[in-house]
This record gives C-alpha cells, sequence and structure tokens, in this order.
C-alpha cells in the first residue's frame, strides 16, 4: 500500500541545508509518495532541488511575516501546524533531522498525537516500521519496530549518502496564521551563534574545544583558527556548562552527532560521551597537555601540547 511520508525541511537562509538531502533519500522507499514540509520559504525557489530528489508534493506552510507576533520561532506552534499538515494529508510517517531544531519540535510532534517517535536513526524501514539507532554512547545499535498511525524518526545528519531521483512536483499552501499555541511564548531571540556561520551537522573540518581551553575568550583562538580551515566550531559538554559557548555547538551523546572529514580536538579528554557524538568522523587529530588522556588512544594524530599556545601557532602557518 502507498505510504505518504513527510520530511521536514530544515533551511538556511532560505536554502535547504544539505544534511536534508541524504535524509529524503532515506525516506524515498518503496510504495512512498513524498512531501516536502517547508516553513516560511520561497517553495518556488526550492522546487528544482527537491524534484530531483524524488519530492512530489511541496508543502508551503507559512506564518504571518512580523515575528513579533509570529508563532514560526516557537517550537510549540510549529509541532501544532505540523500536526495540523500530517492530518490534511494524511501523512503515514515523517522525517526529520537530529538536530537541535528535530530535538526541540520532534518530540513536542509526538507528544501532541501520541505517536511513537526514535530519534537519531541511521537506518529506517517503512514496509516493516523498523528503525535502526545507536544506544549507550554508540556501544549497541537497537533495531526498534514502530506501531501507530503516523510514526516519526528523527534522522542522524550525513549518515546516509544523497541519491537524486528526478521527479516533478505540485506547491500545496498551507495557512498557519490562524494557529497558536498556550504553554510557552518565546520572550527575545537573541543572536547565540558564536560558532563559525559554518552549519556543524555539514561542516568538512570541525574545530572543538573542551575544559582545556580555560574560558570563553579562548574559545577566539579557535574561532581564528576554525576561519582558516572554513570550518565550523564545536564544543564539549563542559564547554558549553561552563557558559563558554552556546549548546548548539555540542559534540557528543547529549549534542549534534557529527561526521566531518577531520575533527580537531583541542583539550578534550575524549570522554565515551563526546566519543560518541564524532567517533564516525573521518580522521580525528587531538591537542591535548596529557600524552594519557583517553582522546590519545582513539585519533589519528597528536599532539601533547597547550592547545593556547600551538592553536595560534597554527593559525599564523595557515
Ligand atoms: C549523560 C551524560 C551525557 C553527556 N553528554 C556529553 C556530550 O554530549 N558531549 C560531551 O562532550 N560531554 C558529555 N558529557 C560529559 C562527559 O562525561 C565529560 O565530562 C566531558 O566530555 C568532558 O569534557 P572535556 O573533555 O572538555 O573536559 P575534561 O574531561 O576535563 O578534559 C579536559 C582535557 O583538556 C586537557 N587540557 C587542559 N589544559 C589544556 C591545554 N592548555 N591544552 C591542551 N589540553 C589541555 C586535559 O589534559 C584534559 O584531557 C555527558 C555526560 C553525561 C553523564
Amino acid at each position: 500500500m502507498m505510504k505518504n511520508v513527510g520530511v521536514i525541511i530544515e533551511l538556511d537562509n532560505g536554502r535547504v541545508k544539505e544534511s536534508n538531502w541524504g535524509m529524503i533519500t532515506l525516506a524515498r522507499q518503496k510504495n512512498t509518495k513524498l512531501f516536502a514540509f517547508v516553513i516560511n520559504a520561497a517553495p518556488g525557489k526550492l522546487k528544482p532541488a527537491l524534484e530531483l530528489f524524488g519530492i512530489t508534493n511541496i508543502v508551503d506552510i507559512c506564518f504571518a511575516k512580523d515575528w513579533e507576533n509570529n508563532p514560526a520561532k516557537n517550537p510549540a506552534v510549529w509541532a501544532k501546524v505540523l500536526i495540523n499538515v500530517i492530518k490534511e494529508y494524511h501523512i503515514d510517517a515523517v522525517f526529520g533531522l537530529s538536530t537541535a531544531m528535530g530535538k526541540d519540535l520532534m518530540p513536542r510532534m509526538a507528544a501532541l498525537i501520541e505517536a511513537p517517535l526514535i530519534m537519531d536513526c541511521f537506518s529506517v524501514d517503512l514496509e516493516n516500521n523498523l528503525a535502526k539507532t545507536s544506544q549507550y554512547s554508540g556501544k549497541t545499535i537497537a533495531t526498534i519496530k514502530l506501531t501507530g498511525d503516523v510514526l516519526l524518526f528523527g534522522v542522524r545528519p550525513n549518515c546516509v549518502e544523497p541519491v537524486e531521483a528526478q521527479v516533478s512536483s505540485e506547491i500545496l499552501k498551507f495557512e498557519g496564521t490562524h494557529i497558536h499555541s498556550k504553554g510557552l511564548k518565546v520572550i527575545k531571540a537573541g543572536d547565540t551563534d558564536k560558532s563559525s556561520k559554518i552549519n556543524l551537522a555539514e561542516a568538512d573540518v570541525i574545530v572543538a574545544g573542551g575544559r582545556g581551553m580555560k574560558n570563553a575568550e579562548n574559545f577566539t583562538l579557535l574561532f581564528l583558527c576554525a576561519q582558516k580551515l572554513k570550518a565550523a566550531l564545536g564544543a564539549s559538554r563542559v564547554a558549553v556548562d561552563s557558559g563558554w559557548v552556546p549548546y548548539s555547538m555540542q559534540v557528543g551523546q547529549t549534542g549534534e552527532k557529527v561526521s566531518p572529514i577531520v575533527y580537531i580536538a583541542c583539550g578534550i579528554s575524549g570522554s565515551v560521551q563526546h566519543f560518541a557524538g564524532m567517533k564516525t568522523s573521518g580522521m580525528v587529530i587531538a591537542v591535548n597537555m596529557d600524552e594519557n588522556a583517553a582522546i590519545m588512544s582513539t585519533c589519528d594524530y597528536y599532539a601533547v601540547a597547550d592547545a593556547l599556545k600551538i592553536i595560534p601557532e597554527l593559525t599564523k602557518l595557515l
């Protein structure tokens, strides 16, 4: 039987983030009809790219332009709107990215309709309603069977190679301005992005800092180096919990799961929880003062050095 499958498209400055293509490839299975949920964007501009990856229906979801009164930045409202979209188009399964946005949005959606949700999955079988996800910091892989009218899957970014499948699509307009939600009000939205503007999940190179960076100011050293390398900035949980950098930069079990070509860990010991988020990196380079730090035995190259000294030198050389 044909299944209607929705994919929540994440945008960056009006552009479809690269990590969506792998997710769409995973969602595109035998007997599926793909709906892209596009929120407050120009769907006409995105259409050719979405068609290239097999999307036949683009649901253009719009909110009021004035964001002060606009629920668009409020995840509770987003969740409610998306549930309405699911009902309208009789969606059987929804795929979203397991990113900071997905982690905020998808559990809310699941709660609203009491639907089963698996986050951080890297394999989904829609014929048998099975999903695979790693557990216990990546030590085991769980295969989970879901039952329900609507199934929700949060997909680990970059875990599936994107494959094109050209189709043509139609744009369906969904008016979301009338939908509100009680219980959560956005008072202020600041620019929390101290990271380089390159998206963590999509970066080819990541420069990450941990407790060894000692304070927020020293992260500027990593930022300057990251700029030279066209890299994204990442961090350990200690650096985030200490208030040095925003949560969006956290890599690990409770942060982003990343798979860059090169991961440079500065002043990070290599705890299992941190490792759970970056172990699929192509190459790991560690800078640590302690030769016996756990990361030294799992990385490809290491420098036993003071990151506060070696990083500025590296930046100069670059
Ligand atoms: C449920 C749970 C979930 C967690 N989730 C995460 C997660 O998602 N991500 C995460 O990162 N952690 C997570 N943690 C925390 C994790 O257990 C570690 O506490 C954390 O990763 C350690 O961070 P760190 O490596 O920066 O600090 P530390 O372990 O303190 O290591 C600091 C390192 O810096 C080195 N160093 C010190 N000064 C310098 C210098 N000047 N130059 C170079 N090296 C220096 C030291 O030798 C040391 O190896 C989680 C923990 C729990 C219990």
